[in-house]
């Protein structure tokens, strides 16, 4: 186990967090909060008026049973891209510290790393789009705090290879993000089994896609009990809101509800993903294990932007690293990935 105490920023390690009568007092005539005991301006029965509950304990609770995790190892943010800024204003020091992001992957992880000052250092994946290990730790120095991977990756859709994962867990000795945002679509390659052997290990999870959640904005993480402590000395004291809290709880009980949709997304991925692979002007679909595919096709530039003149918008990813002339799709309703394969059909 790494001392994870020592990867944190001395500044947060001495850091007397805010602190709430809501902490310990949830319940009771309420005069500590300066809040308007009278009700809100919105007439309803949800208690609008009342802070929320700063620590989380309902949806921490509940997600907990769900998952099979116990509570002290789950946090929720305001979306996961709360939780990657809130990882890096723990870990890295501004200026000093760096993160390593093996490219092409997700956009925030870099820019929430410029927000804050701190230096992110890129790393080819592999033309399999898998981490190469050996370049990670070519790359590592004494400051390099985090590595963020992502599985699926976005916008490749692959999952990375456990075998690798584990390598790198066993050599560095920072902390490593995995980004589990789509992980819902083939939830057997979770990497859930390693945080308890390794406490710096952080997945991240959100209930923007599987869940249909995007609108709430709410992401959590699966992590050892000290980054999760961390997590929570650093928050805004209130960041989850009653209205997401309660949604969250609410579709926590329509589990079967998400499971019907990832079924017919996959289908629906399939279908897609074969008449991609039918037209000529397509040069590459690649496999995704999440609710949108990557493909290559010439001139994905004009391709981009005549869909788009046609009322279609999908993602132009073709200048990441590696992926010249790759266009990302999300995949839809029946009806709108037939609109889009039309339309594309139409184009070419
Ligand atoms: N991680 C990945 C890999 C994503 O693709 C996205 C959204 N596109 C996010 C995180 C952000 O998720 P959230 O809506 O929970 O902030």
């Amino acid at each position: 186990m790494i001392d994870v105490e020592k990867l944190v920023r001395p500044n947060i390690q001495k850091l007397k967090p805010y602190t709430s009568a809501r902490d310990s007092h949830l319940n009771g005539i309420l005069l500590d909060a300066n809040e308007n005991s009278l009700g809100s301006v919105i007439e309803n029965n949800l208690e609008l008026n009342r802070y929320p509950d700063p620590a989380q304990t309902a949806l921490r609770t509940k997600l907990g049973d769900l998952l099979s995790i116990p509570s002290n190892r789950l946090f929720f943010g305001v979306g996961s891209d709360e939780i990657i800024d809130l990882l890096i204003r723990i870990f890295c020091e501004p200026v000093v510290d760096n993160v390593l992001i093996p490219e092409p992957t997700y956009g925030m992880y870099k820019v929430s790393s410029d927000i804050n000052n701190v230096s992110s250092r890129e790393i080819p994946l592999d033309e399999e789009f898998q981490p190469d290990i050996n370049a990670i730790l070519k790359k590592v120095d004494e400051k390099t705090k985090i590595v963020f991977l992502c599985s699926p990756n976005n916008p490749t859709g692959n999952v990375l290879d456990k075998n690798k994962i584990e390598r790198l867990l066993k050599s560095f000795k920072g902390i490593v993000v995995i980004d589990e945002a789509y992980i819902d679509f083939d939830y057997t390659k979770s990497f859930q089994d390693l945080v308890e052997q390794n406490n710096n290990l952080i997945l991240l999870r959100t209930f923007s896609k599987a869940w249909g959640l995007a609108g709430v904005r709410c992401g959590y993480c699966i992590a050892g009990e000290k980054v999760i402590n961390y997590l929570f000395k650093v928050k805004a004291p209130y960041n989850m809101n009653k209205l997401t809290a309660d949604a969250i709880l609410h579709a926590l009980d329509n589990v079967e509800k998400k499971s019907s949709f990832i079924e017919l997304l996959k289908s629906e991925r399939e279908r897609v993903s074969t008449e991609l692979k039918s037209l000529e002007i397509v040069e590459k679909v690649f496999p995704s294990s999440a609710n949108f595919v990557l493909f290559k096709i010439s001139n994905a530039k004009n391709v981009y932007n005549k869909l788009a003149d046609n009322g279609i918008i999908i993602r132009d990813r073709s200048s990441q690293l590696n992926l010249d002339d790759c266009l990302r799709v999300s995949i839809g309703t029946r009806e709108e990935n037939d609109k889009f394969l039309k339309t594309l059909k139409s184009i070419v």
